[in-house]
Parts: C-alpha cells; sequence; structure tokens
C-alpha cells in the first residue's frame, strides 16, 4: 500500500510539474498571466485527480499480477494434475509397468518408427500354486520380485507392460534375433536368481516361460502376439523356466 501511495505521489508531482510548466510557457505566450490562483489551481488539480487515479491504476495493476501469478501457479497444479492421471491410466498400479492398452499402444508407436524388434511374452510358471500354497498377497509379493527381475533384463529403451494377471509383454525395440536371444535368457536367469522367501527361510523357486517372436515387416501386432504365445506355449511344454525366441510368423499362424 505504502509503495502504491508514494508511486503515485511521484504521479501526481510529476504532474503538478508538467501543468505549472505549460500554465507558465503557453499563459504568457498567449498574452495572459499566471496569478496567483491560476497557479494554484495548477498544483491543486493535478494532486486531486493525478494521485488518487494513478494510485488506484497502480493497485489494479498489483491485483492484476497478483491474479496473473495464481492463475499460473493453478495451471501447473492442473497440468501436474493431469499428468499424474494420465499416467494412472496408463500403468499398472502394481508394477508400475504399462497396463495392457498402453502396452500395444507403445508397441505400435515404436513399430511406427523402426519395423525392427522382437516381442516377448513372459509368463510365470505354477503361479497359482504360489497363491494356493501361500496366499494372493505373498503372491502378488512374488509378481513384484518377478516385475523387477523382468526389469533388470532388459535394456532401458525396451517397452515392458502387464499385459495379464501374471503374464508380461516386453517389446525390444530394435533388437535382431540374436538380440532378442539373449535378452529373454537374460529375463528368465534374472527371475530364476530371485530368492523368494515368504515364509521361513526356505526359498520359494520364482521361474518364467519365455515365448518370442522377431518383427517381420509388415506384421501386424495380432500376428506377432500370436507368433509369441506359440513359443511360449512350446515353451511350457518344454517343460517351463524356458525361453524359446524365432522368427517367422507362418507357423505360429
Ligand atoms: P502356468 O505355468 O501354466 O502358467 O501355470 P499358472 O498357474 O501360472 O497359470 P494359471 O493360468 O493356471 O494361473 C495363473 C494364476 O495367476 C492364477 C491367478 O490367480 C494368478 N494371478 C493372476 N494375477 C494375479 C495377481 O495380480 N496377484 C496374484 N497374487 N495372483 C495373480
Ligand atoms: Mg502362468
Ligand atoms: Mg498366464
Amino acid at each position: 500500500m505504502v509503495r502504491i501511495l508514494v508511486r503515485s505521489g511521484l504521479v501526481a508531482l510529476a504532474s503538478v510539474a508538467a501543468s505549472l510548466i505549460l500554465a507558465l510557457t503557453v499563459v504568457p505566450a498567449m498574452g495572459g498571466v499566471v496569478d496567483g490562483n491560476a497557479f494554484m489551481m495548477c498544483v491543486i488539480c493535478p494532486l486531486l485527480i493525478a494521485w488518487p487515479a494513478s494510485a488506484y491504476t497502480f493497485r489494479q495493476n498489483e491485483r492484476l499480477t497478483v491474479a496473473h501469478r495464481e492463475l499460473a501457479r493453478t495451471h501447473a497444479q492442473l497440468a501436474a494434475a493431469h499428468r499424474r492421471l494420465e499416467d494412472k491410466a496408463s500403468h499398472d498400479d502394481m508394477t508400475g509397468m504399462l497396463n495392457r492398452e498402453s502396452f500395444f499402444a507403445s508397441l505400435d508407436n515404436s513399430r511406427r518408427e523402426t519395423d525392427r524388434g522382437a516381442l516377448l511374452i513372459i509368463d510365470a510358471d505354477h503361479f497359482k500354486a504360489i497363491n494356493d500354497d501361500f496366499g494372493h498377497l505373498t503372491g502378488d509379493e512374488a509378481l513384484l520380485l518377478i516385475a523387477a527381475a523382468i526389469r533388470r533384463g532388459v535394456r532401458s529403451g525396451d517397452i515392458l507392460g502387464r499385459i495379464g494377471g501374471e503374464e508380461f509383454g516386453a517389446f525390444l525395440v530394435g533388437a535382431t534375433e540374436a538380440e532378442a536371444r539373449h535378452i529373454a535368457e537374460r529375463i528368465r536367469r534374472e527371475v530364476e536368481l530371485v530368492r523368494f522367501r515368504p515364509v521361513d527361510e526356505r526359498t520359494i523357486p520364482l521361474t518364467v516361460s519365455i515365448g518370442g517372436t522377431i518383427c517381420g515387416s509388415g506384421a501386424t501386432v495380432s500376428e506377432l502376439m500370436r507368433g509369441a504365445d506359440r513359443r511360449l506355449y512350446e515353451a511350457k511344454n518344454g517343460g517351463r523356466n524356458l525361453a524359446i525366441v524365432e522368427s517367422g510368423l507362418a507357423a505360429a499362424a
């Protein structure tokens, strides 16, 4: 408030000076005389008009600045809330990985940039037995350990999603067949190495079976899924705790 009074006071003084200069130059030039009353008017009028008018303007400006600042803060909070909502809608609550829908959307996006890559489907082995033996909550813990192991197995640019209850998808962006095999094997091994001890010192083995297929150019997502699913089926039939990655969609159809 003091700042506004001082600033508007300065404006009023400048107005007084301007009106005095005008009166003392223009009036004599026109043959008139600036007498005491005229002099007083030149001082009082700007003081009475300019001071309150500029104080009001400064006050409004200040209010506007505060309102702008609040608006910007609210805007930033809204944007953050929107980002959080978007994140929540696209991610699986439990593992933090992309949910099924977002996983396939990301896979699609990635394939628009490059056709090369490999799709892995990773399914926890005999997971029902873990729930049956230790309860669903302990099963959840096991699932989190498996998800963390899968994360350790992939590369930083790969796309991960939880595409089913105990089923995960990994899209290995740009990977060749050899790279995909190597990564699938690394994931399998990482899960196998998990020490899951839900009740006592006894370690309960956790394993996954992995089916993978290499992207042929022009292959659709559902063709890739069928290919990977077929290999997953072979891995399960092959005894589980196995990774099978192969290219070629024809055999999968
Ligand atoms: P397989 O080796 O053939 O894949 O056997 P499986 O027991 O893993 O497969 P099945 O499809 O028979 O059972 C999957 C189990 O995974 C049953 C289901 O309750 C459990 N499951 C799915 N989602 C969750 C989850 O979020 N938490 C827990 N604890 N269990 C889950
Ligand atoms: Mg399973
Ligand atoms: Mg399954």
